[in-house]
């Protein structure tokens, strides 16, 4: 049963009151915090609400503990007495009138005042303090997004929905808050599509002609690239990417990225490798590394374009110079190294070590993800079970007690070491010893 199915026949349960559905979804430290902090919001004179995203996933029955609190009132002022009485630190945003609590277990959550300015809404009924919060809620980017719920004593759990959040979650309804959404920020194009297609839901259709109005009045140039870029990496992230890839392709999306990008069957394939080859790494037993997935998928994204073109997308976008690295190197050696590690006839261990030692774990999977032939899969997979994994039993003060003074030599004589040993020559540390001593001779006798 997908979403909208589960919430259409929760419906019936439903009650305006959200108080039961939170002592269910959050833990209970999360429920002591939220009702302290409608404690100190009564003793203060303000309203406090859960907003956006939590209230969203709450309604579904999601889990999600990224709590972002709208004040009204001085979020600043009621940020610092709440972390005093909890006695946990605060990060104070001036600028923007937040102020972010890092609670037990590295817990953030997010404060912010709501919007000041009156909102005249016509014939609006909602008290003072309402319309404050609805002048915050209105600009958010869609209605299942701008729903509050209050944590103030005698209102704690309540739901505020001003704008038909809960029946288009019910219905599975992407929808703005007003015609101009897409104009005032295009960003919200790539998020109505990873919301439809993380929950299984259906842009509505006044939306969907909003979007391919501002996509054919090209709204993206107007947009900085390092926004679009954090909602590339957004959808990236999501559980299955490719859905929204696909969305992105039918809705001509991907041009504001790059021309050459595109979603064929080349590109499929190599999803649904990357995922298996991800597999496989989550499968193995020992302490790994953690890998960055969305960024492989980028990798693969960014297959037809050439060396050239990848470094002016990295530079437009402004990616971190880490992933930049990453992006590039794979660029850079994808089609040699999966050359080398195709080739028929035998290589030693220690040689395909010397081309997938320097390579981040990201590109590594790729390459074996990329890799058509299973004798590079298994070249691969064999470095990272194994080899990778081989330590050798001598250090510098073992090369400086067989008198070596330490310099450049250190690390090219360790290094032969470990070659050695990944190629199954040396065994033991004794093995290795006596190979350095050989090495020594053998120098020695090169100098005489
Ligand atoms: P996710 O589960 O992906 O984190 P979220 O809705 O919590 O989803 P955030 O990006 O953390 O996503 O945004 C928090 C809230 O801020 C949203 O629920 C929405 O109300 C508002 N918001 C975020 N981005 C925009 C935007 N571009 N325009 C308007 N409102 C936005």
């Amino acid at each position: 049963m997908d979403l909208v199915t589960t919430h259409k026949s929760a419906r019936r349960e439903l009650v305006s009151n959200l108080s039961k559905k939170m002592a269910s979804v959050f833990p209970r430290s999360i429920m002591g915090l939220l009702r302290h902090i409608g404690r100190l919001a009564n003793r203060y004179g303000y309203s406090a609400f859960v907003v956006g995203g939590p209230v969203r996933d709450l309604i579904l029955g999601v889990r999600n503990l990224d709590l972002d609190i709208v004040i009204e009132g001085d979020a600043i002022a009621f940020g610092r007495r709440l972390s005093e009485e909890l006695k946990v630190s605060l990060i104070v945003h001036r600028r923007f009138g937040t102020a972010t609590i890092i609670a037990k277990d590295k817990l953030k959550i997010d404060l912010a005042t709501a919007r000041k300015e009156i909102y005249e809404a016509p014939g609006a009924l909602p008290t003072v303090e309402f319309s404050s919060l609805k002048n915050d809620l209105i600009r958010r980017d869609f209605t299942i997004n701008a729903m509050a719920v209050s944590l103030n004593k005698e209102s704690f759990g309540q739901l505020v929905d001003f704008f038909g959040g809960e029946s288009d979650l019910f219905a599975g309804r992407i929808r703005v808050m007003h015609n101009g959404s897409f104009i005032d920020d295009p960003t919200r194009i790539f998020r109505a599509i990873r919301f439809e297609q993380r929950f299984g839901f259906a842009i509505d259709r006044h939306t969907e002609k909003l979007i391919l109005n501002a996509i054919e009045e090209d709204m993206f140039d107007h947009v900085e690239p390092q926004r679009i870029r954090d909602e590339i990496i957004s959808i990236l992230k999501e559980k299955e990417p490719i859905r929204a890839l696909r969305r992105m392709a039918e809705l001509d999306e991907f041009k504001f990225l790059h021309p050459k990008i595109r979603l064929d069957q080349k590109m499929n394939k190599f999803y649904s490798a990357i995922d298996e080859a991800c597999l496989w790494y989550e499968s193995l037993t020992f302490k790994k590394r953690p890998i960055e997935k969305w960024l492989m998928y980028l990798m693969a994204n960014l297959e037809p374009l050439s060396y050239k073109e990848t470094v002016d997308l990295c530079s437009k976008f402004v990616f971190k110079r880490g992933e930049r690295l990453r992006i590039l190197s794979y660029k850079k050696c994808a089609r040699k190294a999966i050359g080398l590690l195709s080739v028929k006839k035998k290589i030693r261990p220690s040689r395909i070590y010397s081309i997938l030692s320097p390579l981040s774990y990201e590109v590594i999977l790729s390459l074996m993800a990329r890799s058509n032939s299973g004798l590079a899969g298994t070249r691969i997979k064999d470095f990272l079970e194994r080899h990778n994994r081989v330590r050798i039993g001598i250090r510098g003060w073992t090369l400086k007690r067989l008198g070596l003074k330490p310099g450049p030599d250190f690390k090219k004589i360790l290094g032969k070491v470990l070659y050695k040993k990944i190629d199954g020559a040396l065994k033991t540390k004794s093995d290795e010893l006596e190979y350095v001593k050989g090495l020594i001779r053998k120098r020695c006798m090169e100098i005489a």
